[in-house]
């Protein structure tokens, strides 16, 4: 099977580039070459279609589902599912570690027809019970069991070395790794004292990735875990050592998303972190956690992060990954999960106005919102559910100004 970089190489126009340039109003050809660049990927759910993500095309958001090994709820883990889906996540990750894993993954897939990721080393772990216990066989066969069952892409944290785990060592970090898939295969190089397991197996991992073209996502270990902690080393290597592991994987003809970035930043500092990033990353696809600009809004980061993502998408950041009320607090229930979705979403268009320009959807609500033109608001808000449910006096100046409303007020004396 021929991956959509190989077709791209060879100057071939999938039947997925024809989809992601349908859906992004864009021509086939401007797909083909970004994919070829690396710029563009597409990830493929069997049976469902295509979604580009990448320079060039409408921001794309995540929303991060799963269990815990303390909560536990497979009801609900569909539920949140579909909520994702419903209020406007492209792609799903499940990063369930408790319960029957591999049932959760089934019945999440059963629940929505969106892209999903999963980070192979969570089951592995949470299997095992014990990072000792866990053999480089056992990481890249739950690497293997995951693609063959479907999923659109995987995580895996490759991009850093025992060296830098020194460094890391040393540096002033309040925080220091605060990333879990990160944090974990460290632990495990750490338990075995050898080197990073998908790293030294990355040509093997490789050959998984592309009998399937599951699309590789690098992930993100050093980044900042508060916005104290500042751009250091240990994150400027390992943006570079995955800037290096994408070009071979895309040499091997599978496509790479490159996680970076993310974490905390301060705001004044977030549209120059995503530039350097993209810089050396070669415009590939960035994909951001956040980045959440202060660290005191604990109970409602969702709202905080909207505004570093907002910032994040409109300086280049082509996939966010969304945070939701229960971040640093608990595993998101299905409300959370909404509300993360919903402030993602809300930045990811902010971003796109900024990347783009401003919509026509904007400017066509504008005319009818000027016209006191309900039914035509609901059609073009993101969210006409909520929209109703607040509006109480269709066909009329709402009941914040009532017979003072602004608009009618001036159209009496302005016309
Ligand atoms: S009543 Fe006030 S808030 Fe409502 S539509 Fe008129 S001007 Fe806008």
């Amino acid at each position: 099977m021929e991956t959509e970089l190989e077709a791209a190489f060879a100057g071939t126009i999938t039947q997925g580039m024809e989809i992601v340039a349908k859906s992004e109003k864009l021509e086939a050809k401007f797909i083909r070459e970004s994919v070829e660049k690396g710029e563009i990927v597409i990830m493929t759910r069997k049976g469902y279609g295509s979604l580009g993500i990448g320079k060039g095309l409408s921001t794309k958001i995540n929303a991060n589902i799963g269990t815990s090994p303390i909560v536990v709820d497979p009801i609900e883990e569909v539920e949140k599912a579909k909520v994702a889906e419903k209020f406007g996540a492209h792609t799903i990750s499940d990063l369930s570690m408790g319960g029957n894993i591999d049932a959760i993954r089934k019945s999440i897939f059963t629940a929505t027809s969106l892209p999903i990721t999963t980070v192979p080393i969570y089951q592995a772990v949470a299997e095992y019970q014990s990072l000792h216990k866990v053999s480089y066989r056992n990481l890249i066969n739950m690497i293997e069991k995951h693609t063959e069952e479907g999923v659109s892409s995987i995580v895996i944290h490759a991009g850093f070395t025992l060296k830098m785990l020194e460094k890391l060592k040393n540096q002033r970090r309040i925080m220091g790794m605060v990333s879990k898939g990160g944090s974990l295969t460290a632990a495990w190089m750490i338990e075995h004292q050898v080197e990073n397991p998908f790293l030294e197996r990355f040509d093997e991992i490789l050959k998984i990735l592309r009998r399937r073209d599951i699309v590789l996502s690098l992930g993100n270990s050093m980044r900042s875990g508060c916005i104290h902690d500042l751009k250091d080393e240990p994150q400027i290597l390992e943006i570079k050592m995955n800037s290096e592991l994408a070009k071979k994987a895309n040499e091997q003809g599978v496509q790479v998303i490159i996680e970076g970035m993310g974490g905390h930043v301060n705001a004044a500092e977030i549209w120059k972190y995503v530039k350097y990033h993209k810089k050396i990353i070669e415009n590939r696809p960035l994909f951001v956690a956040g980045p959440l600009p202060i660290d005191v809004a604990v109970g409602y980061d969702h709202i905080a992060a909207c505004v570093g993502a907002s910032i994040a998408a409109g300086a280049g950041a082509d996939y966010l990954c969304y945070i939701t009320p229960s971040e640093h607090l608990s595993l998101p229930n299905i409300d959370d999960v909404k509300q993360g979705v919903i402030a993602f979403r809300i930045a990811a268009h902010i971003g796109d106005s900024i990347k783009y320009g401003i919509s026509e959807r904007d400017l066509e609500l504008a005319k009818r919102r000027r016209n006191l033109d309900w039914a035509g608001q609901f059609h073009y808000a993101l969210y006409p559910e909520k929209m109703i449910s607040l509006n109480l006096q269709k066909n009329e100046a709402c009941t914040m100004c009532g017979t003072y409303c602004a608009i009618k007020t001036m159209d009496k004396y302005l016309g």
